[in-house]
């Protein structure tokens, strides 16, 4: 795993160049925001360590295998450490794929796997985990959850964005990195998001897949326009065929 100090409290740790995972330096410890894909329990801790403290949280962006894949081994590994994670994601881990009668009724995208972990606190729209203030970012999954550091304005965007193969909202197919995009739940709500998480006027932007943009509003807002004309692209060729 490759680490990068991006701030005095931002570290990037990336698995085989595209999977990251991120510490975020609090008084207490850090908090973990992701966990990678499975088997990065130990590699994950060492960085730690070797930054010179303990994880002494675990936050879920969203309930994909690529972000909690290793969440049971670190619960292993960690049990005291509070599990975080979205109310409406939640659900996933238990197993439950079913869609609410007030979500849109298109089907879900990308692995969810079931884990053995419970979460111990589940999160909302504007709660605090420590710093960090909790932003719902529904789309890429119904549960996406993205967080802002308070001191800092450091925006830490899960999969609402991704900066590999392209800076693109998630649900815009990028040919060099196309993940994200064929794992996107609802576009036209991943758009809403993206547009949130811009308005917030962040001074950087880390996802869970690409390397970390300082000052990024311009690339932001690129990717915004794009996404917003490919559905109403798409839009059109809908109402053409109806
Ligand atoms: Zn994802």
């Amino acid at each position: 795993m490759k680490m990068q100090a991006f701030s005095n409290h931002l570290f990037q740790l990336t698995r085989l160049g595209c999977i990251n995972c991120y510490l975020v330096r609090e008084d207490d410890g850090f908090t973990l925001i992701d966990t990678a894909d499975g088997g990065q329990a130990r590699a994950i801790m060492r960085e730690a360590s070797r930054l010179g403290l303990p994880i002494v949280r675990i936050l879920l962006t969203h309930a994909h295998v690529d972000h909690l894949g290793s969440l049971d081994e670190l619960h292993a590994a960690l049990p005291d450490a509070p599990v975080v994670i979205s109310e409406r994601d939640a659900c996933f881990l238990l197993g439950d794929k079913s869609l609410s009668s007030s979500e849109p009724q298109v089907p879900l995208r990308g692995g969810y796997p079931v884990c053995t972990t419970r979460p111990t606190r589940l999160l909302y729209e504007g709660d605090r985990v420590g710093s960090l203030e909790v932003i719902a970012t529904p789309g890429h999954t119904p549960g996406h959850l993205a967080f802002l550091d308070t001191r800092d304005r450091a925006l830490i965007a899960g999969d609402a964005f991704q900066t590999l193969g392209g800076v693109a909202v998630a649900g815009t197919f990028k040919l060099l990195f196309p993940l994200p995009a064929l794992a996107t739940w609802h576009k036209g709500l991943a758009l809403e998001s993206a547009r949130k998480l811009l308005a917030l006027q962040p001074s950087s932007l880390a996802v869970g897949h690409g390397r970390i943009l300082s000052h990024p509003q311009a690339e932001m807002e690129h990717a915004i326009q794009v996404m917003e004309q490919s559905l109403a692209k798409e839009e059109g060729q809908q109402s053409r065929v109806a």
